[in-house]
């Protein structure tokens, strides 16, 4: 069991007298004490000696980010780049996988825009096409038609495990086999994910994934990490190199690093990354399953106590939920519930259809208003919260 009175102690933002009721974790999370204390303190280490001498102090350090992320998804540190996005990760990996004309890119249903933005542009460069899987009655992921759908022209499936606009989990495992019957890769999008569920990569067999530090996992903001299958980042060319993702070895010659460091640049940021590290690390310290399952129950809350009130919808599609928690107010826009819960210091967003074009227009939907709890937020705020709703 997690002790809730510990983890909100360690939240600057739950100072004496706060009132603040936050749900938007898979926005922009509120960070332990201990993260930001790190960024902080590096920052004024670079400002004292110069960020080569202060890095080079915490190469120990920086090391251990990649070890502590490989901890939390069951990898070796090898696989792991640092990005600075989620997004940026993603397309690291996806616009190294060579496509030819005919080739297919299939995307799912609940795929996120930029992801789906990226493929089309690759599409229109290379002669390759999009489709999109099919989504099954329960509204996740059809495995059937995915089945159906795939053949030796399928280079890459972008498996979205958690989408961003409701409570759905994707049956990445499941999907994996499948692409990889055919030999096409799975770049899961785990932005969602990471940090809320289990993620063990050997498990679900993706050949790469995709995570930002800033949503679950409550690192910093202008983070994030790119996982790549042992020995498949050896055989990828990164679109992009620099002196560190290679070495210039002679004249006309250059080497790639052999393993998933090719997919990053030389400069970063330091402190974020660093706290990066303290974010996951303080995750593994609390103890990831009990985290997790803090989460799932105060989702299942809000997701039975919404619909009680009037006019409220909950959308969240699929079979399996994470804890992102989505509904509609009849005759209100999502805007205007955020805004206004937000003067009462109710933290909530707006997720509009623009973010994830094919779900949400398969389903009508132009926006759903966005609750996700962490593990941090009481059952009296979420029920401060849920009133709050009730009183729009
Ligand atoms: C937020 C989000 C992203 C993008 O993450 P960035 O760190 O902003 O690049 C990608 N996929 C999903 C499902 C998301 O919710």
């Amino acid at each position: 069991m997690l002790d809730e009175n510990r983890v909100r102690a360690d939240i600057p933002a739950y100072g004496a007298g706060s009132d603040l009721v936050f749900l938007d974790s898979a926005g922009s999370s509120l960070p332990p004490r201990v993260v930001v204390d790190t960024v902080v303190a590096h920052l004024r280490r670079e400002a004292e000696i110069g960020g080569y001498r202060a890095a080079n102090e915490r190469l120990d350090d920086l090391a251990a980010v990649k070890t502590d992320i490989g901890r939390l998804i069951n990898a070796d540190p090898t696989g792991i780049a640092l990005s600075d996005s989620a997004t940026r990760a993603w397309a690291d990996f996806f616009y190294s996988v060579p496509l030819a004309p005919g080739d297919r890119i299939l995307i799912s249903g609940a795929d996120y825009a930029s992801n789906a933005i990226a493929a089309l542009q690759r599409a229109k460069a290379t002669g390759a096409v999009v489709e999109q899987i099919p989504s099954d009655g329960s509204g996740q992921l059809d495995l059937d038609a995915l089945a159906d759908m795939v053949d030796e022209r399928v280079q890459l499936v972008s498996v979205l495990h958690a989408p961003t606009n409701g409570g759905l989990v994707n049956p990445a495992a499941d999907a994996t086999r499948i692409a990889h019957s055919v030999g096409a890769l799975v770049l899961l999008d785990a932005c969602q994910s990471a940090g809320q569920l289990p993620i063990d990569v050997a498990e679900l067999d993706v050949d790469a994934l995709s995570v930002t530090g800033r949503k679950w996992l409550r690192g910093p903001r202008g983070t994030g990490f790119l996982y790549v299958r042992p020995g498949l980042a050896a055989s990828m060319e990164p679109q992009r190199l620099d002196l560190h993702s290679a070495q210039w070895t002679g004249p006309q010659e250059y080497a790639l690093v052999p393993d998933a460091r090719r997919f990053e640049f030389w400069e970063c940021d330091v402190a974020a990354r660093l706290g990066l590290g303290a974010a996951v690390r303080y995750l593994l310290e609390l103890g990831p399953d009990d985290v997790y399952d803090a989460i799932a129950v105060r989702a299942e809350h809000l997701r039975k106590s919404l619909p009680e009130i009037d006019g409220v919808t909950v959308r969240d599609i699929g079979i399996r939920h994470s804890g992102i928690v989505s509904f509609t107010v009849e005759g209100k826009s999502a805007v205007e519930v955020r805004d206004r819960l937000a003067a009462q210091n109710i933290t909530v967003t707006a997720s509009h259809a623009s973010s994830t074009l094919l779900d949400m227009t398969a389903r009508g939907l132009d926006s759903v208003v966005r609750a996700s709890p962490h593990c941090f937020v009481s059952f009296e705020e979420l029920d401060r919260f849920v009133g709050a709703v009730a009183t729009l």
